[in-house]
């Protein structure tokens, strides 16, 4: 059982604190949850739907403070364009109760069993129209958090630069509990899709990689298969319908997953199954995307509602200066190849790309300086995962990949600094007048941030 308070009644005999996981409801639990007297466990770690790859939101011998039970949706200002709410609302439930007042976010999140919190501490990406659209961040007007002594503090649009260091603070600054986002009225955009060979795409990806296209792609190095997904806003879009939205992201996030899982497990020839695989991921593409659908809008692109996270699905994310992407794409599938051949380890899902436009409004945005085309690796395949994403990682080093705190498996600190910069230096300074203690980092945080 969870414990649920934090007495400590013995005058003398105070108990050694003991890991454990809290789930505040209300800010006065939250307070308590980090206040200095309170005999819990160090580390603090908040956490949202737990959907990072990494461990920056564990903590395994200190204290977890999931914030889910903080899910109210405060309030919705469809005159001024905002809406306000709390840090363990679902990103689809807020996509969910924005549409119905015909409003959505500025951007296309998927994955929306994420909470509020963990989209505003970490990079929320997505293959958003135009150039503030691709992380969720972006958006924040104004947060309210709870600092590392369990003092309750709000941060305004006034406080330019500490709310800069807020966003995508991976929850080392504080514990986020109400953000004030930026929202706008729903707006239909067209959608196109077209396959092409990885030589092609990389030919015309760098025209693709503008500002005003929303740029997404399944990327299937083996089969030599790129599927693109187009969208861009124009005069003349028809009605969208959220059904063909839903079944694209059934398909992709439950139902391939699931089928190539067990497809690992009744079909013992690799090159049978492989086969298998491409042709059923293939046609998927081929046909959910180019038939099913050709518009959408914000709130549809979403996908469904998911309470919870896709079982089985193993992901590692590195981003690319969009200015490189076409020599890096073709690497990119020459190393998959190479590496299938050398260890006899693929990935059984296709890679998942998107554009991120040029935002400097987080400290820590990784794509602080340049426009950059984020690719996800992801597979069903744990027998061979973990040496597959250390030879990523040399990879994705040797092509100036940029990693992310909660999505890129296997980073060196010591590339990390070198990508950063001196942003890192700045944030590390801000941490340590918040948290001179530490008491927010823990062991896989400090190999970066101590
Ligand atoms: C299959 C799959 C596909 C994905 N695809 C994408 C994608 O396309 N684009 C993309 O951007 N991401 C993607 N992700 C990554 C993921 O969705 C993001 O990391 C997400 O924004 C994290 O939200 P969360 O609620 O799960 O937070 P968690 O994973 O629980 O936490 C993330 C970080 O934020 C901190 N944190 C959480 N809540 C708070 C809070 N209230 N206050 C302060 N700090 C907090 C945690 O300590 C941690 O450091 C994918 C994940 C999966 C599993």
């Amino acid at each position: 059982m969870k414990p649920q308070g934090f007495r400590d009644t013995g005058r003398f005999n105070r108990e050694p604190a003991r890991p454990g996981a809290y789930t505040p409801n209300n800010l006065a639990r939250l307070m308590r949850c980090l206040d200095i007297s309170a005999n819990v466990a160090i580390p603090l770690r908040p956490t949202g739907a737990n959907t990072s790859a990494t461990d920056c939101n564990l903590a395994t011998t200190g204290t977890t403070i999931n914030t889910a039970g903080l899910d109210r949706i405060i309030h919705i200002d469809a005159y001024n364009h905002t809406v306000t709410a709390q840090a363990g609302v679902r990103v689809g439930a807020l996509i969910a109760a924005l549409a119905e007042e015909g409003m959505e976010l500025v951007g296309s999140f998927d994955q929306t069993e994420r909470t509020l919190g963990g989209a505003i501490a970490a990079p929320c990406m997505g293959p958003g129209i135009g150039e503030h659209a691709s992380l969720l961040s972006t958006q924040v007007i104004s947060m309210k958090v709870v600092t590392a002594a369990g003092k309750a503090m709000k941060i305004s649009h006034m406080q330019k630069h500490l709310l800069n260091a807020f966003r995508l603070s991976y929850g080392m600054l504080g514990v986020i509990y109400e953000v004030k986002l930026r929202v706008r009225p729903i707006t239909t955009f067209s959608a196109s899709h077209r396959s092409m060979d990885v030589d092609t795409f990389a030919h015309v990806s760098d025209r693709l990689a503008n500002g005003n296209v929303g740029l997404k792609f399944y990327l299937m190095p083996y089969k030599n298969q790129v599927y693109l997904d187009l969208r861009h806003y124009d005069a003349s879009v028809g009605n969208t319908y959220n059904a063909p939205w839903k079944i694209k992201d059934w398909g992709e996030s439950t139902v391939l997953p699931g089928v190539f899982k067990s497809l690992g497990r009744v079909m013992p020839i690799p090159s049978v199954r492989y086969q298998i695989i491409d042709t059923i991921s293939a046609t998927t593409h081929g046909l959910v995307n180019s038939k099913l659908i050709r518009s959408g809008n914000n709130a549809a692109a979403g996908g469904r509602h998911r309470r919870r996270k896709p079982r089985n699905l193993l992901y590692s994310t590195w981003c690319f200066p969009a200015t490189d992407f076409s020599l890096v794409v073709k690497a990119y599938a020459r190393f998959c190849r190479e590496t299938f051949a050398r260890t006899a380890y693929r990935c059984d899902l296709p890679a998942v790309g998107h554009r991120v436009a040029q935002d400097n409004s987080a400290l820590l945005s990784p794509s602080f300086d340049e426009a950059l085309i984020a690719l996800q690796t992801v597979s069903t395949q744990q027998r061979g995962w973990d040496d597959f994403v250390l030879d990523l990682s040399e990879f994705a080093e040797n092509w100036g990949g940029i990693p992310l705190f909660n999505a890129t498996v296997a980073t060196r600190p010591a590339y990390v600094a070198q990508t950063y910069g001196g942003r890192m230096e700045f944030f590390r300074k801000l941490r340590r007048q918040l948290d001179p203690e530490g008491r927010l980092l823990n062991p896989y945080l400090s190999r970066y941030f101590k």
